[in-house]
């Protein structure tokens, strides 16, 4: 019987979608820091960024309080500004689009791609204008999007491309790893991401315009001038920045955690194997489909519960998995039908695709600290709940 009807659970404790996995070693690097003169501007932040640097194989790496404030640093070096438009997709988390709107743009949703779920090339080439500044795909669960697609735009229309990799750093593409494709990429350190700095953001970058504006915007737009106008103290504010630097006992936190993302990726990997093995032969539930160029990192495991196909809708799946014990998710609301964005004047219809596909999905537990057995009460779940609901 099913535990929302009064059966037993599958499993006795509650097993969250995601999970941060913090090491004795991770424990000394921040001590070590706080122990240290520099809480803040000191050594570990260089020391971190060059690490994310030389792990995807950038020039540079800039690091932020938080993704999000990362995006925002990223619009304003590309230039976008008042009346610009920025294409993305509608399912990913508001922070991509709300970093256009922080610079007064506006970001246009362009429709998913029906198997990966991922912004759709072709959509978003249809609603390019005079007015579009930036391309900024998602790699939406971990997946990179289709970069060379997205790559032959912005060169055919003279776009800035910034991926919002929020999911993706430790994932491949082509063979390379996801940070060297677009003109700029983030990365976020939030505790459920890749590997964690408790909040923390990244871009990297080639290109040395835009590591001057990111540092820039970070700190209040000041530069130290070497210009001795007044005095010794001299600096000037040129830009209006912002103060969305890294502390230095985070950035160690993740200097520390950079060491261990390979092996969280592989784990990753191995829990959404089993989930792809254990689910090809469950009628009615469709498989998140991979891309042959990309390798995903797995950051979520999204599993699509097709209206037609059950007898209750996505509402039911998930209480009913949550009475299980089992840690379901939903990712993500559409962007522009949250209630801020219709006052903008957004409408539902925008995606159909991605309007149906918030109806039926869902995110199952992945994180690199489950074992074996979490992962096999997940499937158990899984099949209880379908079994009982399937048509
Ligand atoms: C987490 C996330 C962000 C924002 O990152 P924060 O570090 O939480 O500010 C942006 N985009 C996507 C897709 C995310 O998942």
């Amino acid at each position: 019987m099913l535990a929302v009807n009064g059966g037993k659970p599958v499993r006795g404790s509650f097993l969250s979608y995601g999970q941060q996995w913090i090491d004795e070693k991770d424990i000394e690097s921040v001590v070590n820091t706080l122990k240290s003169p520099l809480l803040t501007q000191g050594p570990m932040v260089h020391a971190f960024e060059q690490r994310v640097a030389d792990y995807v194989g950038t020039k540079y790496a800039v690091a932020f309080s938080n993704g999000t404030a990362a995006l925002h640093a990223a619009y304003f070096a590309a230039g976008l500004t008042a009346g610009d438009e920025m294409i993305t997709s509608p399912i990913t988390f508001v922070a991509t689009s709300n970093a256009a709107l922080y610079l007064q743009a506006k970001p246009i949703f362009a429709d998913i791609d029906a198997a990966t779920y991922n912004l759709d090339p072709n959509k978003a080439e249809l609603l390019i204008t005079d007015k579009t500044k930036l391309l900024v795909p998602v790699d939406f669960t971990g997946q990179p999007a289709d970069m060379d697609a997205f790559r032959r735009l912005a060169d055919k229309y003279n776009l800035t491309l910034i991926s919002d990799g929020a999911h993706s750093l430790g994932a491949s593409y082509n063979g390379q790893p996801v940070g060297r494709q677009a003109d700029m990429t983030m990365f976020s350190f939030h505790p459920v991401k890749p590997v964690t700095t408790g909040e923390g953001g990244v871009i990297v970058t080639d290109n040395e315009e835009y590591y001057e504006k990111l540092q820039l915007f970070r700190s209040h737009g000041i530069v130290k001038s070497s210009a001795d106008i007044d005095g010794p103290w001299y600096y000037e504010m040129v830009e209006l920045g912002m103060n969305y630097r890294l502390p230095d006992i985070q950035a160690a936190l993740g200097y520390s955690q950079m060491e261990k993302l390979d092996l969280f990726i592989q784990r990753r990997r191995e829990i959404a194997a089993k989930y792809t093995a254990a689910f090809s032969d469950v009628d009615g539930v469709l498989l998140p489909e991979q891309l042959n160029s990309a390798a995903s990192g797995w950051h979520i495991y999204v599993l699509r519960f097709p209206v037609e196909k059950f007898t209750v809708g996505r509402k039911q799946i998930f209480t009913a998995l949550r009475a299980e014990n089992i840690g379901v998710h939903v990712h993500y609301i559409p962007v522009y039908i949250q209630p801020y964005y219709e006052r903008l004047g957004y409408r539902r219809g925008l995606c159909p695709l991605a309007e149906k596909w918030y109806e039926e999905a869902m995110t199952l537990p992945i994180f690199p600290k489950m074992t074996d057995q979490d992962a096999e009460d997940v499937i158990r779940a899984v099949k209880k709940v379908v079994a009982a609901y399937l048509k």
